[in-house]
């Protein structure tokens, strides 16, 4: 062995949500583990401390206080349904049913467990556009979001009692995977900054190196086909040390990788404008009562675009557009009631569990964040009269491709028809927030039938939003006992993956489209069962 080369049990590549669950259930079992991980020691976590903190569960104690008629069996037909999961997908399939069989006491349970609180009231997302989605709530946020998530979870590890198994090393960056005789024997790498070499030797060997979104050259080779081409600009929404090199190391160990064009990328991203990668992008809850116009001006169609019901069809949608990417149209009071930034760090009134500051932006609107986006997006341009508007909105992209008669075109179309009243409303876009408004927790989110030149409810606001890479569904493929598996189902011996660089189980769980809530759900789910097995 070289300098720098030491021993364990079970040796975990990267300590995001699934590495640090794996570690828990490990320690649990009274194993020597070294937790390695490239980034510095305050990201302990991962992606799950910038997380919104939605968990994606069927038949939850909340969901049966709330009267949401939900179950197993309707979970599983939805989540079959939405992803397209074929017969041919044995393992996805096998780990979808596995999550949805045992999400509420293996995740749900758990996380209370360890102190974690939820929302009082489930969210509807990803309803299904053209098929089913998610057929009733499920999507359960965590009161303090993400961050209160990974706080938790972590707080489990650093205070495990049998703490003193456990290695941490921050600042590693693993390359390679050891072999001996066909087995893996542990893993290599250097040390950033430095370059110092070090290698660990250990019985398993667990990638929970996250996925492959924040590559944006490896997110376009892998673009998915109903996506048409991938355009120019693509903004970077997932964790900076997200690029597939231990994807890479596992398929040069035999690893079957797969179904890595499932990926789960948004339709509204806007630039960060304090960027702490290249690209860096925020990825906006686009508000219902926006209209959606494409690069030119025109108001996409004939179907309108509304976000809540497919998201892998909001961006196929807006890729064909040109230019490849999209405006919304809206105005102060739906922005005020609408707009929001998915993650921890535009949601300070949930993350830092300040009920009243949050029962106020519900009803009054998010002051703070209007002021926040309008102050410093770059993306966001504001006006009194349409005209003006049109004008900002060329001047943000050095040229004329905004139509006046185009944006003028779709405003009074859109108007007019609000102004008919409810039981004349012909719009697609109107009929679907209709629906939304049924469920109290989109409701007290989305305006009943804005118009969009209501003066009173001014100015006008234009957003230029591109798409944003987010999250890996395809991945490392693994067995229900989280093992990497190769050509033919062959088993890689010492060798498992979890979370999202085993597409969060069985190499792609959730399918081509996720019901949301399913990725840190997910992590948790395979991470703790890979920690048991490994
Ligand atoms: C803003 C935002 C909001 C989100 N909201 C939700 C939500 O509400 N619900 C939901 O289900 N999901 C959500 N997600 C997705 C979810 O957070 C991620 O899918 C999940 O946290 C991934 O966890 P992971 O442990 O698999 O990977 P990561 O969190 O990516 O962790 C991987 C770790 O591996 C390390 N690493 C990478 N390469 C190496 C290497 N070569 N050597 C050593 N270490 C390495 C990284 O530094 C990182 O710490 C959101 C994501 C973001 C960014």
């Amino acid at each position: 062995m070289r300098t720098g080369s030491h021993s364990a049990d079970v040796a975990i590549a990267g300590a995001g949500l699934a590495g640090v669950a794996a570690a828990i259930e490990a320690l649990d079992r009274g194993r020597r583990v070294v937790l390695i991980d490239r980034d510095v020691e305050e990201a302990l976590g991962g992606q799950a401390k910038d997380a919104f903190g939605g968990l994606w569960f069927a038949g939850s104690p909340l969901q049966r206080r709330r009267g949401i008629p939900d179950s197993v069996e309707l979970g599983f037909s939805d989540w079959l349904a939405f992803g397209e999961l074929r017969a041919a997908d044995a393992w996805p399939r096998a780990w979808a049913q596995s999550y949805v069989e045992r999400c509420v006491p293996d995740v749900h349970d758990w996380l209370v467990s360890l102190g974690i609180r939820f929302m009082p009231m489930p969210m509807w997302v990803e309803r299904g556009l053209y098929g089913p989605g998610n057929s009733v709530p499920r999507f359960h946020l965590v009161w303090g979001t993400g961050r209160a998530l990974a706080d938790r979870v972590n707080a489990r590890l650093l205070g495990h009692p049998r703490r003193g198994l456990l290695t941490l090393r921050f600042g590693h960056r693993v390359d390679a995977f050891t072999t001996r005789a066909g087995r893996v024997t542990g893993i290599r790498g250097v040390t950033e900054p430095g370059g110092e070499p070090f290698e660990f030797e250990s019985e398993s060997v667990v990638i929970a190196a996250g996925g492959i979104n924040g590559d944006i050259e490896r997110v376009r080779r892998h673009w998915h086909e109903d996506w048409a081409e991938p355009p120019r600009v693509i903004l970077n929404g997932s964790h900076r040390f997200a690029d597939g090199r231990l994807h890479d190391a596992a398929t040069a160990a035999g690893a079957s990788v797969t179904h890595l064009d499932w990926q789960w990328n948004y339709a509204a991203g806007i630039r960060h404008w304090r960027p702490r990668k290249p690209g860096h992008g925020l990825s906006l809850i686009p508000p219902k009562s926006a209209l959606w116009l494409n690069a030119r001006g025109e108001r996409i169609g004939p179907m309108p675009l509304v976000s809540g019901f497919d998201t892998h069809e909001l961006v196929a949608r807006i890729c064909r557009e040109p230019g490849g990417y999209s405006w919304q149209l809206l105005n102060r009071r739906i922005a005020l009631k609408e707009l929001a930034v998915s993650g921890a760090e535009f949601n300070p009134a949930i993350r830092d569990g300040r009920r009243l500051r949050f029962a106020r932006e519900l009803l009054f609107g998010n002051r703070w964040l209007y002021e926040e986006l309008t102050r410093n997006s770059e993306d966001i341009v504001q006006a009194a009269t349409l005209s003006e508007l049109v004008e900002r909105m060329n001047a943000l992209t050095a040229d004329d491709t905004v139509g006046l008669a185009a944006v003028e075109d779709a405003v009074s179309r859109y108007d007019a028809a609000i102004r008919r009243g409810p039981r004349f409303h012909d719009d697609e876009q109107l009929r679907r927030i209709a629906w939304l408004r049924r469920w109290p927790g989109d409701r007290i989110r989305t305006c009943a039938f804005q118009t969009i030149l209501d003066r009173r409810a001014g100015p006008l606001m234009a957003i230029r939003e591109f798409v944003i890479s987010r999250k890996s569904m395809g991945g490392i493929q693994t067995d229900l006992q989280g093992r990497v598996l190769g050509d033919n189902g062959r088993v890689i011996e010492g060798l498992y993956a979890a979370g999202e660089a085993a597409g969060f189980g069985g190499g792609g769980m959730n399918g081509k489209r996720g019901l949301e809530g399913t990725f840190l759900g997910g992590c948790i789910f395979s991470g703790r069962i890979t920690g048991r097995n490994a």
